[in-house]
């Protein structure tokens, strides 16, 4: 195994996805068993109540260097990702989503950016050279671009996508950034990338491909007045200098 690369941490929220994990794991292990690299995987379960747990556990023997770390109870996305950061001992901390619906080989486009300077790469739908080809169901692709307006004049100009469940860090702006968050659901992304500005850190917002993938777990109407709150929430929970 290459010491040269730097080791490689990937956080997977997961609620409720006993359908879509398998695959996923498959997928993952198979492109990071082709590289010379070290890695790990956590798997961090967001208080399930289905067969999530017993199906990342059953793939340990196959990822061997997967651990599960589990909530208590269904605390959202957010604090599902800030625990499996916490945990991380990667020196790129990469977070993904169970249903991988950016496919694990944009690694390498998030990483190309990192290494030319940025803190953070995020993957984006919202510029061009995303491609698509299993798009959203269209409200959710029109709330997605409302979401973004609201976003850009409150709180991040110039960042076309904050939702896209695949970003990258340096460990240490992780680490700098992830203990303030506040935001437990949906809304944490928002959160991670106004702070990680306001901390000075870059950010590159990099084009890749993206499927839907069936089995979501935002609740447009609840999820969507929550991130919306939330907007107003991390601006008074982050005043000051
Ligand atoms: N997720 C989570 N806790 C929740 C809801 C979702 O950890 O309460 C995870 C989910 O398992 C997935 C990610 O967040 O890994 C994104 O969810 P989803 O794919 O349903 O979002 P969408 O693609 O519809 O935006
Ligand atoms: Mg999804």
């Amino acid at each position: 195994m290459s010491t040269s690369q730097p080791k490689l941490s990937i956080v997977i929220p997961a609620y409720n996805e006993e359908l879509r994990l398998l695959k996923t794991l498959q997928a993952i292990d198979e492109y990071l068993s082709g590289l010379p690299r070290k890695y790990e995987i956590i798997l961090v379960d967001d208080g399930s109540s289905d067969r999530t747990v017993e199906i990342a556990r059953g793939f340990t023997p196959v990822l061997g260097s997967m651990r599960v770390l589990k909530s208590r109870c269904n605390l959202g996305k957010g604090a599902a990702v800030r625990q499996g950061i916490a945990a991380a001992r990667g020196d790129l901390i990469l977070f993904s989503d169970a249903d991988l619906s950016t496919p694990i080989q944009e690694l390498a486009q998030l990483e190309k950016a990192v290494q030319e300077g940025a803190d953070v790469a995020i993957g984006s739908r919202g510029i061009s050279g995303a491609r698509v080809p299993t798009r959203q169901p269209f409200y959710r692709e029109l709330m997605g671009k409302i979401f973004n307006r609201l976003v850009q004049v409150i709180i991040l100009p110039g960042i076309h996508d904050t939702q896209c469940g695949f970003k990258l860090f340096k460990r240490p702006i992780a680490r700098a950034v992830f203990p303030k968050l506040t935001i437990n659901g949906f809304g944490f992304d928002v959160e991670t990338l106004y702070l990680v500005r306001r901390s000075g850190g870059r950010i590159a917002e990099i084009p890749v491909e993206w499927h839907n993938a069936r089995g979501s777990k935002v609740s447009p109407l609840r999820d969507a007045l929550r991130m919306l709150t939330d907007l107003f929430r991390i601006r008074m929970r982050h005043r000051g200098p």
